[in-house]
């Protein structure tokens, strides 16, 4: 199936908010990511040339079905460049720039979902090198897998295939090339990936 859009929800989860800088938003903030920023099927991404400042968010994926519901999620990275972020965000302009490069969104493989609630209470990471940086849980995500899904179908064309990224935990960092990624989502799915 082709992914022709990725919605995306950020400060979705309260303490990745304040680690830079922003409110709790009072109803979901949604952005875009090109369905083409999407890397399906790889072990490997790459970071673009034209900056350094690149950072890791990892993220409960979930996949519209052909009747718009969900039966498959993933794990997924919503690769952000965060220094022209913060400009566009600081002047009031859309984020395209930094979120929506090529290569930005690595996907693993998806995993069945029989029902919203199994994905309600678990472990989301990342570890780089090793090192854990993102830990968090689905149960603390301040609008819920339902609230995110009819918000975005009331306001936007969703279409088959389409891609919901339910926000990050605490603990966004940097990525450079050469790094190895694990993202995981307990007891789902694990994915590894190398930065090039
Ligand atoms: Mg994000």
């Amino acid at each position: 199936m082709i992914i022709r859009n990725i919605w995306a929800i950020g400060r979705n989860y309260a303490e990745h908010a304040k680690e830079l800088g922003n409110e709790i938003p009072s109803e979901p903030l949604i952005f875009l990511k090109a369905g083409s920023c999407a890397v399906m099927n790889s072990s490997e991404f790459s970071l673009p040339t034209w900056t350094t400042d690149i950072h890791h968010e990892v993220e409960l994926a979930l996949v519209f079905d052909d009747q718009l519901q969900i039966q498959k999620a993933a794990v997924a990275l919503d690769i952000t460049e965060r220094t022209l972020q913060g400009k566009l965000k600081a002047k009031g302009s859309p984020w395209t720039l930094a979120k929506s490069f090529p290569q930005s969104c690595p996907i693993s493989d998806f995993f069945p979902v029989k029902n919203l609630d199994e994905l309600k209470s678990l472990d989301i990471s990342l570890t780089v090198n090793g090192e854990l940086r993102q830990k968090g849980n689905t149960s603390q995500m301040i609008f819920s897998l339902e609230q995110q899904i009819e918000y975005v179908r009331a306001h936007f064309p969703v279409c088959p295939g389409d891609v919901l990224l339910t926000g990050t935990p605490s603990g966004v960092g940097p990525v450079k090339r050469g790094d190895q990624l694990v993202a995981e989502i307990s007891g789902k799915i694990r994915k590894n990936w190398k930065v090039t």
